[in-house]
């Protein structure tokens, strides 16, 4: 018999690492209900025992005043605007008579909420000699697990061990044999040969120059060995089986834009930024007061009770940030061969949008 095989043919191999069977978790204290796999669920944490800091009101702000760009920016921003659209002529930009500069500052709310988010999973990986704690004494909470310190309002992740949760166990896909059966040659090493089909000879009493008249070649997936390295253990045929936690900081954002009559859409203003007029940054913010539009205080007093009211639930709320900016919008009118037409200049960046441009030769461009 050619080749040996080192396993006998399985009946059904599944693709890639199969799930360790639940047996193979130990009960650890505090982590019952934790799961393999799927990320895991998450944790809220639990009830502070110091006093939760109250918000506190944050700085008055006196001045709240508006700029207003001159007619040279306006004309400047436009003439920059066609010429950045490959086909729009530069006429209108160019020879366009401004006739008017309305203003629309607009005011845009900002509340970020930076929470920390904890979620625990059994998991493994192949043994390596890492120390095997499990026991050892109780695994310390989740919550109570040391992580590093994060950047206020930058997304980030941290996985770790939960420490006294690790120990060795024999690798449940290769039941510890650190190999596995070949899928292609089904273990024998070996194939029939595709060149003769097996008998060995071509065109009648020539022999088979491919396999040399075996009939069989080697399989080229596993060498001819018929077994390959277990995926799950990497041939170690140990694994560390071990709580795996998982904290995650999210810098959760969401702003309010009052709306302005000037026809430009409110979306728009999403990629621009304006005049910071305001900013408070603390544990959790007092909604802001004494602002003079009202809605801006009604939508601040809203999404400061919806983020600490949603994000408390789920996670740790480390800091809060809320931010008026000044989203300064002109509407600029001009009047070019004899037609008067507008474009509106907003944002810090002096953006331009032109949805009716007088003079768009050949594609609409947007
Ligand atoms: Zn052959
Ligand atoms: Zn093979
Ligand atoms: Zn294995």
């Amino acid at each position: 018999m050619e080749g040996q095989a080192m396993f006998a043919p399985p009946a059904a191999e599944s693709q890639g690492p199969s799930a360790p069977p639940a047996g193979m978790f130990d009960s650890m204290p505090g982590y019952e209900g934790t799961v393999a796999g799927g990320g895991g669920g998450f944790l809220p944490p639990p009830m502070p025992a110091f006093p939760v800091p109250q918000p506190e009101p944050g700085p008055e702000q006196p001045h709240w005043n508006i700029p207003s760009i001159t007619e040279d920016t306006a004309r400047e921003a436009f003439a920059l605007f066609a010429s950045s659209k490959c086909c729009y002529s530069s006429a209108p930009a160019k020879d366009g008579v401004i006739t008017k500069m309305d203003a629309f500052n607009t005011y845009r709310y900002r509340l970020e909420t930076f929470t920390e988010l904890r979620s625990t999973e059994w998991s493994h990986e192949p043994y390596r000699g890492q120390p095997v704690d499990a026991f050892a004494q109780p695994p310390p909470g989740p919550w109570d697990i040391l992580a590093k310190t994060p950047t206020f309002y930058v997304d980030d992740q941290q996985i770790m061990k939960v420490p006294y949760t690790s120990s060795m166990k024999p690798c449940h896909d290769c039941v510890g044999m650190g190999r596995k059966p070949c899928k292609d040659c089904a273990g024998a090493g070996n194939k029939v040969c595709w060149v003769c089909n097996g008998s060995g000879y071509r065109h009648g009493d020539d022999r088979c120059n491919h396999c040399s008249g075996r009939g069989r070649e080697n399989c080229s997936h596993c060498q001819g060995q018929g077994a390959k390295q277990c995926a799950t253990c990497q041939g170690k045929q140990q694994l560390l089986v071990y709580i795996k936690l998982t904290v995650k900081w999210t810098n959760n954002s969401d702003s309010y834009v009052v709306e302005q009559s000037s026809g430009l859409h409110a979306e728009n203003l999403s990629d621009v930024s304006g005049k910071e007029l305001f900013r408070d940054s603390q544990y959790l913010v007092y909604p802001v007061m004494g602002f003079p539009d009202t809605t801006v205080v009604n939508a601040a007093q809203r999404l400061v009770n919806e983020h600490q009211g949603k994000y408390s639930r789920t996670s740790r709320i480390l800091q809060q940030r809320q931010t008026i900016e000044l989203i300064p919008v002109t509407k600029v009118t001009y009047s070019w061969k004899g037609k008067l037409n507008n474009y509106f200049v907003y944002g810090n960046e002096f953006q331009v949008n032109a949805d009716n441009y007088p003079a768009t030769c050949c594609c609409t461009v947007m």
